[in-house]
């Protein structure tokens, strides 16, 4: 099987996964989850985002997360924005790396903002221009990029034409993402390939939320088609507010087990994300959406068999 030997995997729980849950963890919980994170080798990690915390209360501190983590050196600590407010935000307090999003569904777009998804992502321009002059890394996502409860798939070219809108406010990282759990693995494979050729300048991230299922598929899917990044959330949790039934983000334990068994490195310690997961639904209190959890490593089930035992049964014999 062809696949790459390495990947890169961005924590998203605190973000993608918490903005969606009733309980709030508190900002002493947060930092010590990033911080956990770091130290079992997770080189990205989405601490939060500077949006209107009216519209995500669960967001509200992700300032005070940033004052209060212990960076680790190489470790990129990111945050999503919604407009050059956020900006403004990460410069406050020292967070050096942002992430646009824009949906790919036309109608959702229409509906929500009264312009198309490349219209929107020419509007964040200004968020560039600032983001640049401050040293901040930028980046982009394009949400329900494989189909929309809207539109069902999205056109391969409607996509292509909000990857060209970014390229031209000069973000050249960018993230398909599933928020809707729609994508199907044939179809990852074939929308990855044609990026790449298309747009070989862009660095790409893959997001799947795990909503029918099929979130480690198109992982895999997007592994075979050369594609190295990818976001998880522990213990899967998460959801999505547009979409009924949303599944969290692919459980990050399961990713990193799955990667494990099949030789492909991440640099994360399992045992150690599997604990950040424990803690994690501890706190949340309900069951979760992750199959290490429940049924725990491949590895842990080897135990050596006694000798008598062998030998009792062979002499039954
Ligand atoms: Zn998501």
């Amino acid at each position: 099987m062809e696949l790459v030997k390495q990947i890169t995997l961005c924590e998203v729980g605190l973000r993608d996964g918490l903005q969606n849950e009733a309980t709030q963890l508190s900002t002493e919980e947060k930092i010590r989850t990033v911080d956990a994170l770091s130290a079992a080798g997770f080189p990205v990690i989405e601490v939060g985002s500077f949006v209107s915390p009216k519209a995500v209360p669960q967001m509200a501190d992700t300032d005070e997360v940033f004052r209060g983590i212990s960076r680790k050196d190489g470790v990129e600590y990111r945050a999503l924005i919604a407009n050059a407010r956020g900006v403004d935000r990460a410069i406050a307090c020292g967070c050096s790396k942002v992430k646009l999003n824009v949906s790919a569904s036309t109608a959702h777009n229409l509906a929500n903002l009264n312009c198309t998804p490349a219209e929107s992502v020419s509007r964040f321009a200004e968020c560039v221009d600032k983001a640049s002059a401050a040293g901040i890394d930028i980046s982009g996502s394009i949400s329900m990029a494989f189909g929309s409860p809207w539109d069902r798939e999205i056109p391969v070219e409607a996509v292509k034409e909000i990857v060209r809108a970014y390229l031209a406010v000069g973000i050249d990282e960018i993230s398909l993402s599933d928020a809707s759990g729609m994508a199907y693995p044939t179809q990852v494979y074939d929308l990855c390939q044609e990026m790449r050729r298309s747009f070989p300048q862009v660095t790409w991230w893959l997001h799947f939320h795990n909503t029918r299922g099929l979130g480690l598929a198109n992982i895999l899917a997007g592994m075979q088609a050369g594609f190295t990044r990818y976001d998880s959330a522990f213990a899967g949790v998460g959801g999505c507010p547009f979409v009924p039934g949303a599944a969290g983000n692919v459980s990050t334990e399961d990713l990193l087990h799955m990667c494990d068994e099949m030789g492909v490195k991440t640099g994360i310690d399992l045992d150690r994300a599997m604990e950040i997961s424990r803690s994690i639904v501890g706190i949340l209190g309900h069951p979760n959406d992750s199959y290490l959890l429940r049924a725990g490593k491949s590895n842990d089930l080897i135990r050596e068999i006694p000798t008598g035992q062998i030998k009792n049964q062979v002499t039954k014999k």
